[in-house]
C-alpha cells in the first residue's frame, strides 16, 4: 500500500496524509479527500511507503486530473514567499475548495436501432428528431423539448431504440468575421519586434511595455499573441484590473483574433468558472483573459503572459490570501523560462525601477496614434482663488469652462471622492460624526450617512449626538456630487454626467455613459477615477482637477506615484484626437515639487525625485518591508501581542529595522482593534518572519496578518 501527502486548500499548517488504495499515484493529482467531515479536493506532493500516523488513515480517491508540475511548484513558491498556509494558492485555484464538475460532457440520447415497423406517434416524433438534430440532449431536456413525457424515452431506452450515451460538448468559440486590417506603425512594428526576439530566446525575459495612453499597446501585445498562436507554444494568459474586464475589452480580443477568449474573474458563475477551468487544464483554452486570481488557473502549459495596466493597485489581494498578482506573474514567467509583457502607459515605479536597473528590458511607445497630442498642464493657486462658500470650483477655471462651453467642446472634471462630502461637522460643538465600529468619518451620501470601511450606514442626523443642538450639522468638504450640483447651478443648461460607484453600479450603465460620451451628447462629464481609463471623447478639450493635492497627504508608500499616475491618467483624456487639450490643476500647494514634473507631465523626472526619497528612507526598491499586523477586539490582547512580538525579534543587526509597535493609521475596524509592526530589511527575511510569528505566543483573541510587500502602510 501506498501513502500520500495531500496539500488540501484550507488553512493548515501542512500537508496531510493519506492512504492511496488502488493504482499507482503521481504528483500533482487532484484527490478527493476527507477532512474532518468535510470532503475537499487535494493535490499530492509527495508519495511515501510509510506514515507517521499512528491512527488509522483516511483514503485518496483518484479523480484523474493532474496539476502540471510547472504549477505545483508556482502555488508552492507563493506560499512560500507571502508565508501562506501550505493550501492557499491551491485554495485560490480550486472553485469552493473543488475540482468544479466537468460539464463539457453530458449523458446524452443517441439513436441505438431503427427497424422497429410500429412505433406510436410520441416515439415517432423521438425517432425523427434524433435523425435529423446532431445537438446533444440529456433525457430530460429532449422529453421537454419535444414536449414527450419522460416515462416514452425510459421505456425507449427499455426496448433498445436509444441509449444513453456520454458525448463531449464542443465549444462553438470561433465566430464568423474576423476583421483585423489594423496597419501598424512604425513603433508599434519597433516594439512588436522586440518583444519577438525575447519570445525567441526561449529564456524568462520581462518587459516593460512603456506607451503612453493612445500609443496602440494592446495591438502590439495581440500581435505578440498571435506569433505564440501560430507557432502553438502553449497557452496565453492576459492578466488585466477586475474593473477592465468589459464586454468591450472582449470584443475588441475577438475582432482581433476572431475567437472569444476565456474569461475568468471572481464575479463569474461557478459554472462558467467550471468551464473556463476545465479547459485550461486540458490546454484547450490557448488564451485566458482574467483579474489576479486568473493566476491560479491549473494551465496545463503557460508559455506567455500580458500584464496589462501593470501598475493597477488591484493587482494586489489585501484579503486573507495577500498576494501581489503583477509581482507573482513575474516569478510565474521565471519559473517557467518565458516572455512576459507588463504594459502600462503609467508604469509603477517599482516596474520602471527594474527597467532602468537593467532587470527588465524597456520598450518605450512615446508617440500616440494619429494627430493626438499631449495637453497642456497648467496649476490653479487656490490659495489666492475665492470659490465663494462651500463652492469648489475656482474662478478661473469657472471661466475655462465658461469658455469651452461655448466653443461646443466637452470638459472632465476629476474628483477622486464619490458622495457628497467626507464629513459632518457641529456648528455649535465641533463634532466630527464617526462610524461606531471604525476610527473614521462617515462621509454624506445624499440624505444618508455611510461608513466606507465597514459600510454602516444612518440617516442623515437633525440634531447633533453631543450638545443636541437642532440643524446644526453641515457637510463639509466636497465629493462628487456636490460638484455635480455646484456645476448644474452655473450652467442649468449644459448637459452634465456624473460618473462614480454610486451612481453607475453596473457594466450596461458603464456602457451607456461611454455610448453617450462618444456621441457627444454629455458637455460636462464629473466622475471619480472610474473616468481616468477607456473614455474616448472626441471633443474633449478641458480636464479640471479639483483636488490635485488629494493623496499626497496619505501615508502610503506609494502616494505621491498614484497621485501622479492618477492625474496624468486624467490628462491623457484630453486631445485624444485633433483638437489640443488643457489640463486644470487646482491645488493649495502648487510648490510641491510633484507639480513641477506634472506640469510637463515629465514621468521620468518624477520618478528619479521619487527614488531619491526612497533611497533617503531605505524605502523599497531600496529595501523590502513586511507589514505585521496584529489585530483583536480586545485592545489590550492586541497590544501586548504586538509587544511581545517586537521583544521576541530574533536577530538585530544593520539590515534589519523593526519599527513599532504603533496603532494602525485606522485604529478601529468594524470594532476589531489594530497595531502594527514594520519589518524593513536589504535581505529575504520569509523563513525568520514565519519561524518569528509561529515562536511568539499570543492569546486566542488575537489575529496576526502578515503583508509581504505591502502597498498600504497600515
Ligand atoms: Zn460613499
Ligand atoms: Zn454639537
Ligand atoms: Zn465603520
Amino acid at each position: 500500500m501506498k501513502f500520500v501527502k495531500v496539500i488540501v486548500p484550507l488553512y493548515l499548517p501542512k500537508a496531510l496524509d493519506y492512504q492511496y488504495l488502488d493504482g499507482q499515484p503521481k504528483i500533482g493529482e487532484f484527490v478527493k479527500v476527507n477532512v474532518g467531515k468535510a470532503f475537499v479536493h487535494g493535490v499530492i506532493a509527495e508519495i511515501k511507503n510509510t506514515t507517521d500516523y499512528s491512527g488509522k488513515l483516511k483514503s485518496a480517491t483518484p479523480t484523474g486530473f493532474y496539476l502540471a508540475e510547472e504549477t505545483l511548484k508556482f502555488f508552492d513558491w507563493v506560499n512560500r514567499y507571502n508565508i501562506a498556509f501550505p493550501g492557499e494558492s491551491l485554495r485560490a485555484c480550486l472553485v469552493a475548495n473543488k475540482v468544479p464538475e466537468d460539464k463539457s460532457y453530458k449523458d446524452a440520447i443517441v439513436l441505438k436501432r431503427l427497424d422497429a415497423d410500429k412505433v406510436t406517434k410520441q416515439r415517432q416524433k423521438v425517432l425523427d428528431f434524433l435523425m435529423h438534430n446532431k445537438e446533444p440532449h440529456t433525457k430530460a431536456e429532449l422529453a421537454k423539448r419535444l414536449e414527450v413525457s419522460s416515462s416514452v424515452i425510459k421505456t425507449m431506452i427499455e426496448k433498445g431504440f436509444i441509449k444513453e450515451k456520454e458525448v463531449k460538448l464542443v465549444d462553438s468559440v470561433s465566430i464568423e468575421q474576423h476583421v483585423d486590417d489594423i496597419t501598424l506603425t512604425d513603433q508599434q512594428i519597433h516594439a512588436l519586434g522586440s518583444i519577438c526576439t525575447s519570445i525567441d530566446s526561449n529564456a524568462f525575459s520581462p518587459i516593460l511595455l512603456d506607451g503612453v495612453t493612445g500609443s496602440g499597446k494592446t495591438e502590439v501585445f495581440f500581435k505578440a499573441m498571435d506569433k505564440i498562436l501560430q507557432e502553438d507554444r502553449g497557452q496565453i494568459l492576459v492578466l488585466v484590473p477586475e474593473i477592465s474586464l468589459t464586454p468591450q475589452l472582449l470584443e475588441r480580443f475577438e475582432t482581433h483574433f476572431g475567437f472569444k477568449p476565456y474569461g475568468y474573474h471572481s464575479n463569474m458563475t461557478g459554472s462558467a468558472k467550471a468551464k473556463t477551468w476545465h479547459k485550461v487544464l486540458s490546454g484547450e483554452a490557448k488564451v485566458v483573459i482574467g483579474a489576479r486570481s486568473a493566476l491560479f488557473l491549473p494551465f496545463k502549459s503557460l508559455r506567455f503572459i500580458v500584464v496589462d495596466e501593470e501598475h493597477d493597485n488591484s493587482y494586489k489581494q489585501e484579503d486573507n490570501f495577500k498576494y501581489n498578482g503583477r509581482d507573482m506573474a513575474i516569478v510565474r514567467a521565471k519559473l517557467g523560462n518565458f516572455t512576459i509583457v507588463l504594459a502600462s502607459a503609467t508604469p509603477s515605479l517599482q516596474t520602471w525601477y527594474n527597467a532602468q536597473t537593467q532587470r527588465f528590458k524597456q520598450i518605450i511607445m512615446a508617440n500616440r496614434y494619429g494627430n493626438a497630442t499631449l495637453p497642456d498642464v497648467c496649476m490653479i493657486d487656490m490659495k489666492s482663488e475665492k470659490p465663494g462658500t462651500d463652492k469648489f470650483i475656482s474662478p478661473s477655471l469657472k471661466s475655462k469652462l465658461t469658455e469651452n462651453l461655448e466653443k461646443g467642446n466637452q470638459s472632465l472634471i476629476f474628483l477622486n471622492r464619490r458622495g457628497n462630502a467626507p464629513l459632518l461637522i457641529c456648528r455649535t460643538c465641533g463634532h466630527r460624526h464617526s462610524c461606531p465600529s471604525c476610527d473614521v468619518y462617515m462621509v454624506v451620501h445624499g440624505n444618508k450617512m455611510v461608513c466606507h470601511h465597514c459600510g454602516f450606514k444612518e440617516p442623515f442626523p437633525e440634531t447633533c449626538p453631543d450638545c443636541k443642538k437642532d440643524d446644526s450639522l453641515f457637510a463639509f468638504g466636497v465629493g462628487t456630487r456636490k460638484i455635480f450640483q455646484e456645476l448644474q447651478e452655473y450652467y442649468p443648461n449644459a448637459r452634465i454626467g456624473l460618473a462614480d460607484t454610486d451612481n453607475i453600479k453596473t457594466n450596461n450603465q458603464m456602457a451607456e455613459l461611454i455610448k453617450q460620451v462618444e456621441n457627444n451628447e454629455i458637455d460636462i462629464l464629473v466622475g471619480t477615477q472610474m473616468i481616468a481609463k477607456g473614455l474616448n471623447f472626441k471633443d474633449l478639450t478641458l480636464v479640471g482637477v479639483v483636488d490635485a493635492d488629494m493623496g499626497l497627504n496619505n501615508s502610503d508608500l506609494r502616494a505621491g506615484e498614484q497621485t501622479f499616475q492618477l492625474i496624468s491618467q486624467v490628462a491623457g483624456r484630453a486631445g485624444r484626437y485633433d483638437k489640443k487639450g488643457t489640463v486644470y490643476l487646482q491645488s493649495y500647494m502648487p510648490e510641491h515639487e510633484i507639480f513641477d514634473h506634472l506640469k510637463t507631465l515629465d514621468r521620468d523626472g518624477y520618478f528619479n525625485l521619487e527614488l531619491k526619497s526612497r533611497k533617503f528612507g531605505n524605502m523599497p526598491p531600496f529595501s523590502k518591508l513586511a507589514a505585521i499586523l496584529i489585530k483583536s477586539k480586545n485592545q489590550h490582547s492586541a497590544q501586548r501581542a504586538a509587544m511581545a512580538l517586537v521583544q521576541n525579534f530574533p536577530h538585530h543587526n544593520e539590515s534589519i529595522d523593526v519599527l513599532g509597535p504603533a496603532p494602525a493609521t485606522i485604529f478601529k475596524v468594524r470594532d476589531i482593534y489594530r497595531f502594527r509592526i514594520l519589518v524593513k530589511s536589504t535581505i529575504n527575511l520569509h523563513k525568520e518572519l514565519k519561524h518569528w510569528i509561529a515562536s511568539t505566543p499570543v492569546t486566542n483573541d488575537v489575529r496576526i496578518d502578515i503583508d509581504i510587500d505591502p502597498q498600504t502602510l497600515y
